[in-house]
Formats: C-alpha cells, sequence, structure tokens
C-alpha cells in the first residue's frame, strides 16, 4: 500500500520536469520536480517565499504555492504569459529594467519595493539559472515594522537623552543667580539654537504691561524685525491668541504651522498681516511661567522658515523648561522679599526707638519741670495751678502718644500670631463715626486743618466696636500728619449690601510706584525725619478690614491729596 502511493506520485512528479524542460506545457505543470535548467521546482514549492521562474525573456514556467496565494490566482492562469502582466508591481519600468539585466548578465540582483494600497514590504532577489530568471518576494512587512517601531524607540531615546541633557545644563543656568532678569538671559541663550530660532521671556508687571525680560535670536539679522514689530504692536494681556493669552491664562500655545494658521485666520488689519508675515516665523510654543499657581511669565519658542517643525515632545520640554525657569524665579523674588523684609525690619527697629524715645524723653522733662515747680523749697515758690494743668496736658498727651504705639506693636504681634478676633456687634458706621471724629479737635486744631463730616444717614452693619474705631483713627490720624494745613472729608454711606468710610486730604499724596508698599508692615514712604510714624498703621487698618471681609482703596494725586476708602459687607457671609 505503501509503496504503491510511492510510485504514483514519483510519476507525476517525472511528468512535469518533462514539461518544464521543454518549456512547451506550463499550463499543465505541477507541483514537485526539477525543470531542465536543474532548479529543484519541488523544493520551490516548498518555500514560504513566493517564487517564479521565467525564461530569459520573462515568460512564466513555474510558480510555487505561496504566489498563487499572493496573487490570488491559480497557476493555469499564470503560466505561460509574460511577468509583466502578473502584477502592477512587475509592469514598473525599474523591475524589468532589473530583470532583463539579470537576464543578460547572470548577475543576481536583490532588491525592497513597498506596495503603497496594502502598505506592505517586498524583498525580492532575481537570480539567473542557465536559461532561466527565478525571482523570489519575501514579504518583510512585519520585520520592517518592528524595525520601524525599534528606530521610533530608539529616535525618542536619542531625543529624551538630549533633553534630558539640556534640562540638566539649563538647571544649572537657572541655579547660577538669583537675580531674575540675569538667568532668564542666560537660559534665552541656551534654549537658542538647541530649541529654536529665536526665545523670549515676558513678564507681566502689576501695571498690567508686558515686560521683555530675556531675549536671543540664532541670527543677528532678526534683531531688527522682532524689536520693530514688538515696538508696533506691544503684547496686551488682553490680547485674544499669543504671548498676552498664555500670560492671561496660563494655558500653552502650540502653532506647529503658523503659516497654514495665519491663511485661515480671520481679521486683523492688513498691516499687521504684513507685519506678522514679515517675521518669517514657521512654527512656535508658548508656555506659561507657572509657580504656586501663579503665571509668572511666558517663554517662547519659535522656528522661523528654514527650521525643522516643532513636535508634541517639544512643547514637553518647553514646559518641563518653563516649570524650572518659574521656579528659580519664584526663588528669587522670595529672596529679594526675604533681603527686603529684613531690611524694613531693620529699618523699623531703629525707627520704632526713635519714636518711643521721642515721647519718652519729653515726658522725662516734663516729668522733672513739674516736680522742680511743686517744689515748696523753690526759690520762687510752687508754681500756679494753670501753669502746672499745661504741663500735666502735656505728660498726658505723651502718655497717650506712648501707649498708643504700644498698642500698635502689640497688635503687629497679635495679628502676626494670627490672634486677631472679631467681637460682632450691631452698629451704625455714622453713629461710630460721630463719636470718633471730636476727639481729633485738638489734633486738627494744632494741624490747621477744617474737617467736614458727612455722615448724616445709618450705615449699619454686623461689626468689631473698638477695631473699626482704630480703623478710623489711623486714617484720621494719617490725613492729619500728611495733609496738615489742609482741609479733610470724612463721609461715611451705605447701600443694601455695603457700607462705606471715606477720609480725604489735600496733603502731599502718594506716588504711584509706593501704593504697592503703603499697606505692608513696617513700610514708611515718607521721610522719617519729618513724619513721626512706625510703618504700621495701614498694616493694621488692613488686616482689620480684611478680617471683616472688606476691602481699602485708595485713589491719589501726588501734591493735591489721597482718599483713603474702606468698604464692608454690611453682613458677614
Ligand atoms: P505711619 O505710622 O508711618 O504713618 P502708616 O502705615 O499709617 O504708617 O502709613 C504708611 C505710609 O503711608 C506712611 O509712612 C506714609 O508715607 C504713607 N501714608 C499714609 N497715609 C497717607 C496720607 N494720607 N497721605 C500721604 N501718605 C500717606
Amino acid at each position: 500500500m505503501l509503496s504503491g502511493r510511492y510510485i504514483a506520485l514519483a510519476r507525476s512528479h517525472t511528468d512535469r520536469v518533462d514539461s518544464l524542460s521543454t518549456g512547451q506545457d506550463p499550463g499543465g505543470a505541477s507541483h514537485g520536480g526539477s525543470d531542465a535548467s536543474g532548479l529543484d521546482t519541488a523544493l520551490l514549492d516548498q518555500m514560504p517565499e513566493a517564487v517564479v521562474v521565467c525564461s530569459l525573456d520573462a515568460v512564466c514556467v513555474h510558480v510555487n504555492p505561496s504566489l498563487e496565494r499572493h496573487l490570488g490566482r491559480p497557476r493555469q492562469e499564470l503560466l505561460g504569459r509574460r511577468l509583466w502582466e502578473l502584477h502592477p508591481e512587475w509592469a514598473e519600468r525599474s523591475f524589468q529594467e532589473r530583470f532583463l539585466q539579470v537576464a543578460r548578465t547572470g548577475e543576481s540582483d536583490e532588491f525592497e519595493c513597498h506596495t503603497a494600497p496594502q502598505d506592505r514590504w517586498f524583498v525580492k532577489r532575481l537570480f539567473r539559472v542557465h536559461e532561466r530568471v527565478v525571482l523570489f518576494s519575501r514579504d518583510i512587512s512585519a520585520e520592517k515594522k518592528q524595525e520601524a517601531t525599534l528606530r521610533a524607540l530608539y529616535d525618542e531615546m536619542r531625543r529624551a537623552q538630549r533633553h534630558a541633557a539640556f534640562l540638566a545644563q539649563a538647571s544649572e543656568v537657572l541655579a547660577s543667580s538669583l537675580e531674575h532678569d540675569l538667568i532668564l538671559q542666560r537660559m534665552a541663550h541656551l534654549a537658542v539654537p538647541i530649541l529654536g530660532d529665536a526665545c523670549s521671556v515676558d513678564l507681566p508687571m502689576p501695571d498690567g504691561q508686558v515686560r521683555r525680560a530675556a531675549v536671543a535670536f540664532s541670527k543677528p539679522e532678526m534683531v531688527a524685525p522682532a524689536q520693530d514689530f514688538q515696538a508696533r504692536y506691544p503684547i496686551r494681556l488682553e490680547d485674544a491668541a499669543g504671548i498676552g493669552k498664555v500670560l492671561r491664562t496660563g494655558v500653552t500655545e502650540f502653532i506647529p504651522d503658523f503659516p497654514a494658521m495665519l491663511a485661515a485666520a480671520q481679521g486683523g488689519s492688513s498691516a499687521y498681516r504684513r507685519a506678522v508675515e514679515g517675521l518669517g516665523i514657521s512654527a512656535y510654543i508658548i508656555v506659561p511661567l507657572i509657580s504656586r499657581g501663579r503665571v509668572l511669565g511666558a517663554l517662547t519658542l519659535l522656528n522661523s522658515e528654514s527650521r525643522r517643525r516643532y513636535t508634541e515632545a517639544d512643547v514637553r520640554l518647553a514646559e518641563d523648561l518653563a516649570r524650572r525657569a518659574a521656579t528659580s524665579l519664584d526663588n528669587g523674588r522670595l529672596y529679594t522679599e526675604a533681603q527686603e523684609a529684613v531690611r524694613a525690619r531693620d529699618s523699623f527697629l531703629s525707627v520704632a526707638s526713635h519714636e518711643l524715645n521721642t515721647p519718652l524723653t519729653s515726658l522725662m522733662l516734663n516729668i522733672q519741670a513739674l516736680r522742680r515747680d511743686m517744689d515748696p523749697r523753690a526759690s520762687n515758690g510752687p508754681a500756679s495751678p494753670e501753669a502746672l494743668s499745661t504741663k500735666v496736658v502735656a505728660v498726658q498727651r505723651q502718655v497717650s502718644r506712648l501707649s498708643s504705639l504700644v498698642r500698635e506693636l502689640l497688635d503687629v504681634s497679635r495679628i502676626t500670631a494670627g490672634r486677631l478676633r472679631l467681637e460682632r456687634e450691631d452698629l451704625d458706621l455714622a453713629a461710630l463715626t460721630r463719636e470718633v471724629v471730636p476727639r481729633f479737635t485738638e489734633d486738627l486744631a494744632r494741624a490747621g486743618c477744617a474737617l467736614h463730616l458727612d455722615a448724616e444717614g445709618a450705615a449699619t452693619g454686623h461689626w468689631d466696636r473698638l477695631r473699626l474705631e482704630q480703623v478710623l483713627q489711623n486714617l484720621l490720624s494719617n490725613a492729619i500728619k500728611y495733609g496738615r494745613g489742609r482741609p479733610i472729608e470724612v463721609r461715611v454711606g451705605a447701600d443694601a449690601s455695603r457700607a462705606w468710610l471715606s477720609v480725604k486730604d489735600q496733603g502731599m499724596g502718594i506716588p504711584p510706584e509706593g501704593r504697592a508698599r503703603l499697606f505692608q508692615r513696617f513700610e514708611r514712604l515718607a521721610s522719617e525725619r519729618h513724619y513721626g510714624g512706625l510703618g504700621l498703621g495701614l498694616w493694621i487698618v488692613k488686616q482689620i478690614v480684611d478680617a471683616m471681609e472688606g476691602r481699602i482703596l485708595v485713589e491719589s494725586v501726588p501734591g493735591q491729596g489721597s482718599t483713603f476708602t474702606v468698604e464692608l459687607p454690611r453682613h458677614p457671609a
């Protein structure tokens, strides 16, 4: 039984060898055997690669099952036809030239090709064996995919390495100083040209303007057009896009294809569009510098026409850089603030000792004089009750000045330790003001200030009486101190939800640059030689107003006076 089958297979094998060797009946070929040129077709049929055997003029004489599967056609339809007719890929001129070259010279050829519709890769080998050319075609798509994945991984790894090296360098630069403009400038120089053709850092200012703190360009010819553009179109926080928007929202803006975005964008004057186009920007990334929830600035990286494109990986790197820069900016700021605080505290100590010493010295002198005046053994006898009474009033004034200074100092330590407790009660701010103002009659008269009080209607609310008195006393004594010889107006009013109190003087006023410091501890703007004070009053006022969930506003024109307005919610939230 076994041997019978073996013979049958051997026979069919011989038949096909004959047909291949003559090349006359290719359509009748079947599996297994060897052709006239000595090719073992049985072996070819077992191969996983697609194989086609052709005559030297490209007529198919044998195809293996793998090729049948690949072309989706049975061999009867393929044999006897020119190779070029069987597949569009083989119809290509370059393939035909390769085939004919191998047929002519006998030198084998090997090459890769890609079929676009199915996105597959093949490696093809052409051999000549005697009078035959054999084409092997192996699908290498899986290897190619693997290779592409590996290449992408490798590229990613290299990029990560480059980024890590860059960030390490940047961290060094950022830690090199605490002076922020200097470190930002160094960072911009480091970023160009590694991360772009230009890099800038812009900071929002307290007055709502935007300041360019650092900028670097890869080409000197970029400097003038950029400066020109900046002067004509300054960055504004309310801008709908770009640096202003990033500073306002704290959200990264990534434009990988700037010309396309510009073409699609609506609006904007044609002059502006021309100016933007003139900058030759091809792509940009703007990332916010955020630290402790605050947008401290924006870092811009841009590529000009000649440069490579930006990817998401560049955005991540820029964000990483911005994070480090923000931390370093913040550290610098904290350091400056700490230095400022130490300076203010030192100057406070000298001011405080001077302030305490002045009434104390007068007090001592007055008490000595009183003792002398009351001494019955004095050469011209004890002084008159009127003379004694004048000195007692002076003593009283000095004691009250000392006690108010000590109270301020105590308040500072109490408030700083978080122990400002409010004792709320139902009050009328207008009535309270009418009650407090007369206590200043003497001070007003001494300073030559007339006071106009407008506190007719009731302004009721739920507040702390003593603390409100303190607020009013501080504002009034400042108005008298800094508005000497000029009239003062005090107004009180209320609507359904709020009450307000304003104290207006016509004195020296407050320069705009001093306003931010006004409510800080130990800060004094006026010269300490001419005006006494610890620089604590307004700080205390603000702490009290904050605790009552209100706010304090200042309007001032230097040389013309100031108005301090306190607004309070009538009932705590
Ligand atoms: P001080 O005890 O020194 O007056 P304040 O905290 O009350 O301290 O005020 C801080 C600084 O604010 C003052 O040194 C002064 O320069 C300025 N200032 C306060 N009130 C006025 C005002 N009404 N007019 C002008 N400057 C003022």
